[in-house]
């Protein structure tokens, strides 16, 4: 009998097991994936938002704040890359400007510190690349960018270390409260855990609703984005945005936690919670919205396009406690933007709920860290020759366009809830996260891959167990 199962191994799911693994519990993350952060964590903007755009007095404005604040020091610990770069909204009129004093008022109210309205001048002076139709700005220099494939990896990391138990490729079909404990049933077999967080993403409303009578309902919001190569990643050094509709905080021009260039999101209604397709009208709305915040967007320096799916709830906030008429079941639900800022916060919070209801001790034996992590890349030429002389495997480059190294890929799959798959080691090391998008290293991986696990290299998938690349031998049969 497990005390927690958590369903959900985003970054929501990791924050949990993360908190939840300072505590003396059995726990276990179950996921339909085949690693952590393969949901709507994968594919979003990498924005640590300053908290202007939530409305006062609710769970996004409350636990926005409060994952900002925790934001630096939380990646620091954890080995996240993490800036806080500041953000614009910019007006494009000055009709536009009370608008503009509108969400600093919002902002101030709900603690956002430091929000101040700029001139055309001094916003000009600080992104030389902005079109010369802005009006002016609101500032937040408390926004920040985030890596959100480290920020999930890196809890889940600490959560597995400290005892929490990983199983993936699982997938939640049906859940069964008894008279003091849940009867979970994952793939052909039952779990049964005393507590269930459900942390399921846009699925987070089909767990809610096998239990408890009030029903939720999550209507998928897709965003396309545009990946531009690191050539550009200098484009502009603020996050800035437009002003915010009903659909969210709209097209956005931003560096990335890893120096990329970033344009996106799109924002439709959609019915499949599946669909991450990208299109080709999809790309030129980015563009074209895009292209009214800053002038000659390089379009050369496109590497890539991807889509992800926001969870918006019908009530427009977060869902996040323990279920009114279901004991010992919490939800993580509707967790759209600002959800990736809010996490290690949403995470704390529950599991405070969930330990006091467990009446749980802390361990004694928690380790707050992460296990030692080395980047190649950004070592100095000295640093890089004593590494080399310490383990030859850092000398052996796989990934040219981001420089990894052999060591690194190989740390990446046998690091607590390792790689997998080819996908698994690019969020963890970024081999094949460069200009070719994997096309020289994606091979080699492969291979290492399969030395490391000791696997055939037909089972080696891009991503969970479907998407298999090879398919045999040519010269099998000879
Ligand atoms: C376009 C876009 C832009 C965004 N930009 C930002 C931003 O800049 N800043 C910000 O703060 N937030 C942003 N967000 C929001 C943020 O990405 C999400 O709030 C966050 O990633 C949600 O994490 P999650 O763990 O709840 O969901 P997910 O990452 O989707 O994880 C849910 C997990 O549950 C698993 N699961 C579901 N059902 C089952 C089942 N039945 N059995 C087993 N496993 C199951 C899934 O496989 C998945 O791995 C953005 C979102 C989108 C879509």
């Amino acid at each position: 009998m497990y005390d927690v199962l958590i369903i959900g191994a985003g970054v929501i799911g990791a924050s949990v097991a993360r908190a939840i693994s300072k505590y003396d519990l059995k726990v276990i993350v179950v996921d339909k994936h085949s690693d952590v952060c393969e949901g709507t964590s994968k594919a979003n903007s990498g924005i640590v938002h300053s908290g202007y755009d939530a409305k006062p007095g609710t769970l996004k404005a409350k636990f926005n704040l409060i994952g900002n604040k925790m934001m630096g020091e939380f990646c620091q610990r954890y080995r996240v890359p993490f800036r806080r770069n500041g953000s614009l909204v910019l007006a494009f009129d000055v009709n536009e400007i009370p608008k503009l004093e509108a969400l600093k008022t919002q902002g101030t109210l709900n603690g956002v510190e430091g929000l101040e309205v700029l001139s055309k001048e001094q916003v000009l002076a600080m992104e030389p690349n902005l079109s010369s139709q802005v009006a002016a700005a609101l500032y937040a220099p408390t926004g920040g960018i985030v890596d959100p494939f480290e920020l999930t990896i890196s809890q889940a990391e600490v959560a597995n270390q400290n005892g929490v138990e990983f199983q993936f490729n699982s997938l939640v079909s049906s859940i069964v409260k008894q008279t003091s404990h849940f009867q979970v049933f994952v793939n052909d077999t039952m779990i049964e855990s005393k507590t269930v967080i459900n942390c399921a993403g846009v699925f987070s409303d089909e767990i809610n609703n096998q239990l408890s009578a009030h029903k939720l309902k999550i209507t998928p919001r897709k965003g396309e984005y545009c990946l531009f190569d690191k050539e550009v990643g200098h484009f502009v050094d603020r996050t800035i945005f437009q002003l915010p509709t009903a659909y969210g905080k709209g097209v956005l021009v931003t560096p990335t936690a890893e120096n990329n260039l970033l344009i996106g999101p799109t924002a439709y209604d959609i019915d499949d919670k599946y669909d991450n397709s990208t299109t080709a009208e999809g790309i030129k709305e980015v563009l074209s919205k895009a292209s009214q915040s800053v002038k000659s967007i390089p379009t050369s320096f496109i590497i890539t396009a991807f889509s992800g799916l926001r969870a918006t709830e019908t009530s427009g906030d977060f869902i996040i406690g323990e279920a009114k008429d279901v004991e010992g079941f919490y939800n993580a639900a509707g967790i759209e933007s600002p959800g990736l800022t809010a996490a290690p916060a949403i995470g704390d919070y529950l599991a405070d709920l969930v330990t006091k209801k467990l009446n749980a001790k802390m361990k004694t034996s928690y380790i707050d860290g992460r296990a030692d992590l080395v980047r190649f890349e950004p070592l100095s030429v000295a640093d890089k020759s004593k590494l080399i002389e310490s383990n030859h495997e850092f000398g052996k480059i796989i990934c040219r366009c981001e420089m990894v190294t052999l060591a690194e890929i190989k740390d990446a799959i046998h690091r607590p809830v390792g790689a997998t798959t080819i996908d698994g080691v690019k969020r963890r090391t970024r081999a094949g996260a460069g200009r070719c998008q994997g096309g020289f290293c994606g091979p080699k991986v492969l291979e290492i891959l399969s030395k490391e696990l000791h696997k055939d290299p037909r089972e080696i998938a891009k991503f969970d167990q479907q998407a298999i690349l090879l398919v045999g031998f040519d010269k099998e049969n000879l």
